[in-house]
C-alpha cells in the first residue's frame, strides 16, 4: 500500500503541474490562469502577474488566509476584491500579491483548484451554443460533475456567479468567454480530470497557407513593428475564416488586457505596413492574407494573445454563432486595469503587479 502523499509533496506537486500547464500554449498562455492549494487555513494561489510556466523556476505561489478571506466575500467587504489584506505577510517574504482571481478559488472548497484558459474550452465558450456541445462532450466522463458560468468580469464579479451555481459535487467549471477551472482532492486527480476534460473539448485547427515570412519581414523594416516569434500566430490574418471570426470582436478579457479590445488592422502603402493612428498603437496588427504584426514595445503577454487568438479563432467553424464581448464589457476590462495594458506595453514580464 502507498502512503498518501505527504503535504509539502502536493504543494510541489502542484508546482510541477502548474508549470506543465503554463508550457502548453493549448492550455493556458502568459501571466493567464492560476492554481492554487488548500492547507492549514492557507490558499497557496497563484502571484499576480506571474507565469504558471515559471512555477518550478521561481516562487509564484502566494500565502493567503482562507477564513477571513471567505468572510469578506460573503459579507461584502470591499477588500475581498484583492485580497491583499488577507495575505499571510509572514509566509509571503518575497511580497508577493494574490491573483485578481483569487476569490473563485477560496469560494470552491476543494483542496487543489487549477484555472486555465485552455484553447479547446475557449473556442467553446465563446458559442452561443457552447454550453449544449461542451456538456454533449463530457457526458461520458464519469468522475466530472460541470458547472456553465455564464461571462462574469473576472474577480469578484466571476466568484459571485460561481458562487450561485457552486454544488457540492461541482469539480469542472465552463466559463463563457473566459476558461475552465477544473477542482479536486489531490493534484494527480484534478491534473487526470483537466487532461480528459481539455480532451474531451478538443478540436482540430484549420491549417491556413504559410506565412510568406520574407515578404512579411520586408514590410514591417524600419517601422514601429516586427513579425512575432512563433510564425503560427500568422494563422489568424491568413486563414479567412480565422481573420472573419476574431473581426467580430473581443472574445476573452486577457485579450482586451494584453491586445486591447478588437482587432487592429495594418495597411500596405508603397510596400510599408502602415498602423493606424491610435494612442498607445495597438500591440498586433493583422494584415488580411498575409499574418500578422507586433508592436515592438509589446509585452511578452501581448505576444502570447497574438498565438493565442490565431489558435482559438482556428478551433472555430466558420458557421458557429459567436459572442464577443460587449462594448461594455471591453470598457470594464480597460478602465479596471488600464495600468496593466500599459504595462502590457511596457516589455515586462511580471515584474509589476498585474492581473490574473
Ligand atoms: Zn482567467
Amino acid at each position: 500500500m502507498t502512503a498518501k502523499p505527504a503535504k509539502h509533496d502536493e504543494l510541489q506537486a502542484l508546482r510541477e503541474l502548474s508549470a506543465a500547464l503554463g508550457a502548453d500554449r493549448l492550455r493556458t498562455q502568459g501571466a493567464g490562469g492560476n492554481t492554487s492549494i488548500k492547507r492549514d487555513g492557507i490558499l497557496w494561489i497563484k502571484a499576480s502577474g506571474t507565469w504558471l510556466s515559471d512555477a518550478l523556476a521561481r516562487d509564484i505561489m502566494t500565502p493567503v488566509r482562507l477564513e477571513p478571506l471567505l468572510e469578506a466575500i460573503a459579507g461584502g467587504d470591499p477588500r475581498a476584491a484583492t485580497a491583499v489584506d488577507f495575505v499571510d505577510s509572514a509566509l509571503n517574504p518575497g511580497g508577493l500579491r494574490p491573483s485578481i482571481e483569487t476569490s473563485f478559488h477560496a469560494i470552491i472548497p476543494a483542496p487543489i483548484v487549477v484555472h486555465i484558459h485552455c484553447v479547446h474550452t475557449i473556442a467553446l465558450a465563446v458559442r452561443r451554443d457552447g454550453e449544449a456541445i461542451a456538456r454533449e462532450r463530457i457526458r461520458g466522463l464519469s468522475d466530472v460533475v460541470a458547472v456553465f458560468a455564464p461571462y462574469r468580469k473576472p474577480g469578484l464579479p466571476l466568484a459571485q456567479a460561481i458562487q450561485e451555481r457552486l454544488t457540492k459535487d461541482a469539480n469542472v467549471f465552463v466559463l463563457a468567454n473566459h476558461g475552465l477551472i477544473v477542482a479536486g482532492e489531490t493534484v494527480e486527480e484534478t491534473a487526470a480530470r483537466v487532461a480528459r476534460v481539455c480532451g474531451a473539448f478538443a478540436a482540430p485547427a484549420r491549417m491556413g497557407p504559410r506565412a510568406d515570412l520574407e515578404t512579411l519581414a520586408s514590410l514591417v523594416e524600419g517601422t514601429g513593428y516586427r513579425l512575432p516569434h512563433d510564425p503560427a500566430a500568422h494563422g489568424l490574418a491568413l486563414d479567412p475564416k480565422s481573420l472573419m471570426i476574431a473581426s467580430r470582436g473581443s472574445l476573452y478579457p486577457d485579450h482586451v488586457v494584453f491586445l486591447g479590445p478588437g482587432l487592429a488592422r495594418g495597411t500596405i502603402v508603397r510596400g510599408r505596413l502602415e498602423a493606424p493612428r491610435f494612442d498607445p498603437p495597438p500591440p498586433m496588427l493583422a494584415l488580411p492574407g498575409m499574418g500578422v504584426a507586433i508592436h515592438r514595445s509589446a509585452s511578452r503577454n501581448a505576444e502570447a494573445m497574438a498565438l493565442c487568438l490565431a489558435d482559438v479563432a482556428a478551433r472555430i467553424p466558420e458557421e458557429a454563432e459567436v459572442r464577443p464581448l460587449t462594448a461594455a464589457e471591453e470598457g470594464e476590462l480597460m478602465n479596471w486595469e488600464a495600468e496593466t495594458y500599459r504595462q502590457s506595453l511596457a516589455g515586462d514580464r511580471g515584474a509589476k503587479p498585474g492581473y490574473l
